[in-house]
């Protein structure tokens, strides 16, 4: 199979701490590999400690001293759109680099690339448009909300959609006026590296925007424990999740957590089956299946059981798998070797919890990289392993339902609570089932499409605090309530009577 690698391909990335890109003060590196060959491409950066301060020290002084904070919005927003436009003019160059470094599809890749211009577009928007509360208490005072950022904030991102991430959590903090330090995750770094130079062209200043690559155990941690970074807003695993809500106890930190996810998807007898096949399969097969909404478990009415099973995994079975770069190719390669391992568990797993309907193993023809076939496996129970636990790759559960209350209990008995997809020609069952399935966000007869405006977040297991819209200007800034008196003050009058006399 041919295997695309990129022409200008960085010889080392580095930190970007203060404007400038430099080494770890130990000097430590590490590898990073491509999911077609599994082998390095490049080194970068591995930071520790001393490294987080440098880049908190950097970001502090622009917080304390420098103009980012004290900009008016429209100043900000102007170049929070001149970087939506970088990232637009270059869309086809990010996903060529993203792909390479994380096996997603090149046409996904592309989508999300415009997903993160879009973030910056939205958010310079938002904060020109912003108004604040004001309270009248007629003749007597008047009290109003000043709203001013947080301080500086550390961001912590996973592999799975890399830059598009970064981008959900950069555009807000930098729209609020925080500096911030980035620690993207270390499987994949590269698109990463191209943010400095986006910011610098913006005119974003020196100290706004520091990056510190490496380990979670030492970069992430050390960022995360930093009395100066007041702010965690952290996308990963659930397990890393509380590691963290734990270290953040000790500073009493704000955080915000996008955590795992194990979505249901419950198709209903009268739902449009068509739809609701093209949808699921894109639900759990899009993005490698490595993806934090991932409809991973279909609930399906008895009487369309056998005939959704059957043409699932006809569908699963026809997936186009493939080079990352290819732009037929529908599932790439996974991020890294040791999550392809951990999926190939589940998938084995699988073969004992469930009835195996296609792929189980590695596609034919893709000897080598961390290819695996849509694996579809039905009549899974809820006890099952591959019911309960969020594999994170092309691997779908299928189980069937008698009644309604049946696919709500089904549905809302894991501990994750990310997304719920409902498909249902029933417009009272719809709202109803909506209501009560534990979800942060449900789709009804719909994939996973956003508006920007609307919250974003999980319940139970998959987070804590929601952002999207409004709410991350909120995440980003405190709202100080100012109370001011109009006329003469009414205070209770203590020590006007004279010591001593009655
Ligand atoms: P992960 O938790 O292993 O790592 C995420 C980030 O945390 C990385 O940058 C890592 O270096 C860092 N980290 C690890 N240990 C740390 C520590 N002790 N202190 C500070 N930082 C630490 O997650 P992952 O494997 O990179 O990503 C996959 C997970 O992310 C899945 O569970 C997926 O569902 C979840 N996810 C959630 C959403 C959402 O919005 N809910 C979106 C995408 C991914």
């Amino acid at each position: 199979m041919t295997h695309h690698v990129p022409d200008g391909l960085p010889g080392e990335l580095k930190h970007y701490i203060g404007g400038e890109l430099v080494d770890s003060v130990s000097g430590k590196t590490f590898d990073v590999l491509d999911p077609v060959t599994n082998t390095p491409y490049v080194t970068a950066a591995a930071g520790q400690a001393e490294d987080v301060d440098r880049a908190v020290a950097a970001a502090r002084a622009a917080f304390t001293d420098g103009p980012w904070p004290r900009l008016l919005p429209r100043a900000r927003a102007r170049v929070l759109n001149r970087i939506a436009d970088a990232v637009e003019a270059q869309d086809a160059r990010l996903a060529e680099l993203e792909t390479f470094d994380t096996g997603l599809p090149i046409t996904q890749a592309l989508g999300q690339a415009q997903r993160a211009a879009e973030n910056f577009r939205f958010f310079a928007d938002l904060v020109v448009a912003q108004s604040d509360d004001t309270y009248q208490v007629p003749g007597r005072q008047v009290n109003y909300v000043h709203r001013k950022p947080v301080g500086v904030a550390g961001l912590i991102t996973p592999w799975n959609t890399p830059f598009m991430l970064e981008s959900w959590k950069l555009a807000p903090a930098l729209a609020s006026g925080c500096p911030v330090v980035l620690k993207p995750a270390e499987f994949t770094p590269l698109s990463a590296s191209l943010w400095a130079g986006i910011f610098a062209d913006a005119g974003l200043p020196p100290g706004v925007f520091n990056l510190v690559n490496g380990f979670g155990e030492e970069a992430g941690d050390a960022l995360v424990k930093h009395p100066d970074v007041p702010l965690i807003s952290f996308t990963g695993e659930t397990t890393t999740g509380q590691t963290i809500y734990r270290n953040c106890a000790t500073h009493l930190k704000g955080m915000s957590m996008e955590l795992g996810g194990k979505s249901p998807a419950i198709v209903f007898a009268d739902a449009d089956l068509d739809a609701a096949l093209d949808s699921t399969l894109f639900g759990v097969f899009s993005l490698n299946g490595e993806r934090c909404t991932a409809g991973s478990r279909i609930l399906v009415e008895r009487p369309v059981y056998d005939e959704f099973c059957a043409r699932y995994a006809e569908r699963a079975a026809d997936i186009v798998v493939g080079d990352p770069h290819d732009p037929a190719t529908e599932v790439g390669a996974l991020v890294h070797p040791e999550h392809y391992e951990k999926v190939m568990r589940y998938v084995e797993l699988g073969k004992s919890e469930g009835r195996l309907l296609a792929g189980g193993g590695r596609p034919s023809g893709l000897d080598t990289g961390n290819y695996v076939a849509p694996t579809v496996f039905a009549d899974v129970p809820p006890t099952a392993r591959i019911f309960q636990e969020e594999i994170f790759g092309p691997v779908v559960a299928l189980t069937p339902f008698d009644t309604e209350a049946e696919a709500l209990a089904l549905a809302n008995d894991v501990k994750y609570g990310l997304a719920a997809y409902l498909w249902t020609s029933n417009l009272e069952r719809a709202h109803t089932f909506a209501q009560s399935v534990e979800a942060g966000m449900v789709w009804l007869n719909s994939h996973n499409v956003r508006d920007l405006r609307t919250p974003f977040g999980g319940v139970k297991a998959s987070g804590l605090g929601h952002e999207g819209g409004y709410r991350s200007l909120d995440f980003y800034t405190h709202q100080q309530a100012i109370h001011v008196s109009l006329g003469p003050v009414h205070a209770p009058r203590f020590g006007t009577v004279r010591k001593g006399q009655s």
